[in-house]
């Protein structure tokens, strides 16, 4: 039996699984955790949020001074907008950029707030395992049958068990970044240095402007978020002399070009613009960027933190801001069965979506259910969690993976297994609509249209990356386009919603 058929049964099997003993219950409320309620609220399931922080949007807040790169109509989840419309709330100006904090106070607090999802949440309390009643891991016997059980540690260190239908796992990466070490380890003396390195985005403009004015500061990492450090840091230059930048990755300097990304020919702007106002910074030596450098090694000296890569050593600096990514905390879900990538550590059928060892730019054709079941049913890792390493995770995604998961917990299969095609195209190196009517998007195996591209009749839909303009673009130099196969896929269209029935479509690459 696949993992949807197992799901399938189980879920058929099991409606009456949720009552107020046995609630769905997700892990995070953040925006995708708030979101599966809003739709679980639709569906009339019981269900409970555990959130470790003492408010919902709790990472989000951690980084509330940066600007979201996509706009408030790519932020919001359609079923939490219908149950805020008619309490008066304003939605906010949908071409705008919210900042972190205006998510959380525009979006998130209201939601949470809400009568039909207030009462179901449990703050300062983290999940900190989840088994089934009776069963480890290896147990077979009755399994399906039997309640996860989640073992819940409070703020105030008390413990307590929690009994659950179902798992949606929304509790996303932000808590585990990635070391600076390059091995994926930390760096020898990294801990030892650890009052002197912050891994994410500081608030350098703001509340942690004393810790990086006139300082020497170096940035690791080559992803949307160092940019977003190394612009605030460039911009206190301006305003505190002294103030020095240094900026490494482990590309080289060939490869940089795609580290940048599309810049005008992103189609979420704002996050093309990033890349290239950071381009001119280092054309301008306002940033010095050092390629091809692997951290292995922090020393403390009375002249400051000295990084080093094998016997190669850098200036010393004051700070360090570790950008280099994040990963997902698998420990809790120790005792399920969880089918994962090795390398991705997304679920299987998702993993290669999104794999940036295969895909150069952040587009994913939308998916749901399918290819988020695991050999365990019932449990569900949705939103930034859900692609593990990859960092192309984009809250609209996350939105139809809980419309998608919700629609099969409460037996709605039709609705769980159609993929509602309304995501933007959010590839850095989108393509036009190709002759014939295919749809050419973001490139490397995306398949998704925008809405403003969906054709009427079932078409033929290409990966982008055939066109070899687009290719040179979209791939590695060294690589090439794996793809161009077409795989009819089976549409339908209703209004200016383009239906894809999900698991029929083809995928292809960089190689
Ligand atoms: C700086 C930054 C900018 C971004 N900008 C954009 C953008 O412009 N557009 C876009 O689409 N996406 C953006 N993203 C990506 C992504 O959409 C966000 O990270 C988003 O917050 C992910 O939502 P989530 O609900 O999956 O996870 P999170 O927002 O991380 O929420 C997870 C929640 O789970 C809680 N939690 C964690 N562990 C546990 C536990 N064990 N038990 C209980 N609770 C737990 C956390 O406290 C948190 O509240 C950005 C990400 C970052 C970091």
């Amino acid at each position: 039996m696949s993992q949807l058929q197992n799901n399938a049964h189980a879920i058929k099997a099991g409606n009456s699984r949720y009552g107020p003993s046995t609630p769905v219950v997700i892990i995070g409320a953040g925006p995708v955790g708030l979101a599966a309620a809003a739709h679980l609220t639709e569906y009339n399931l019981p269900f409970v949020i555990v959130e470790a922080g003492a408010q919902a949007g709790h990472s989000v807040r951690d980084w509330g001074h940066v600007q979201l790169f996509s706009p408030w109509r790519y932020s919001l989840d359609k079923a939490a907008v219908r149950l805020l419309e008619p309490t008066g709330w304003q939605a906010p100006d949908p071409e705008a950029y919210p900042t972190g904090h205006a998510l959380v106070e525009r979006y998130l607090a209201p939601l949470a707030a809400h009568p039909a999802i207030a009462p179901h949440l449990r703050l300062n309390r983290r999940v900190a395992a989840i088994t089934r009643v009776g069963r480890d891991k290896l147990s077979n016997a009755g399994r399906e049958q039997s309640p996860f059980v989640l073992y819940i540690v409070a703020a105030d260190g008390s413990e307590e068990v929690l009994h659950a239908g179902a798992v949606i796992d929304a509790s996303g990466t932000y808590g585990t970044p990635n070391p600076l070490g390059a091995h994926g380890i930390p760096a020898l003396g990294e801990r030892a240095a650890a009052a002197q390195i912050f891994y994410g985005i500081p608030d350098a403009l703001g509340t942690q402007r004393e810790r990086y004015a006139g300082k020497r500061v170096l940035v690791a990492g080559s992803g949307h978020s160092a940019f977003n450090a190394l612009l605030d840091l460039a911009a206190l230059a301006e305003q505190a002399p002294g103030t020095r930048i240094t900026w490494v990755v482990r590309r080289t300097a060939e490869g940089m070009a795609q580290a940048y990304g599309g810049g005008a020919n992103d189609a979420l702007p704002a996050r093309g613009e990033l890349g290239r106002r950071l381009q001119a910074l280092v054309a301008t030596g306002v940033v010095q960027l050092i390629n091809a450098w692997r951290s292995d090694r922090v020393e403390q000296t009375a002249a400051g933190l000295v990084v080093y890569a094998g016997e190669r050593s850098l200036a010393p600096v004051d700070e360090i801001i570790v950008t280099t990514g994040l990963r997902p905390n698998l420990a809790m879900l120790s005792e399920l069965r969880l089918g994962l990538d090795p390398a991705v550590e997304a679920p299987v059928a998702l993993a290669p979506l999104i794999d940036p060892n295969l895909h150069s730019c952040g587009t994913v054709r939308p998916h749901g259910v399918n290819e988020l079941s695991h050999p365990e049913p019932n449990v569900f890792i949705v939103g930034m969690k859900s692609y593990g390493r990859a960092p192309t995770f984009l809250l609209l995604t996350g939105y139809e993976q809980v419309r998608s998961v919700t629609a099969a917990l409460a037996g709605d299969w039709e609705a769980a297994r159609r993929v509602e095609l309304e995501l933007p195209e959010t590839g850095v190196c989108s393509g036009p609509v190709a002759a014939g009517g295919a749809v050419a998007s973001g490139c490397c195996g995306a398949e998704e249209a925008p809405a403003a591209l969906i054709a009427l009749e079932p078409v033929a839909v290409t990966a982008s990356c055939c066109e070899p303009t687009v290719q040179a673009t979209c791939c590695e130099p060294e690589a090439k386009a794996d793809c161009c196969g077409t795989t009819a896929v089976e549409t339908i269209t209703a209004g200016s919603t383009l239906t894809l029935v999900a698991g029929t479509g083809s995928s292809c690459g960089c190689r």
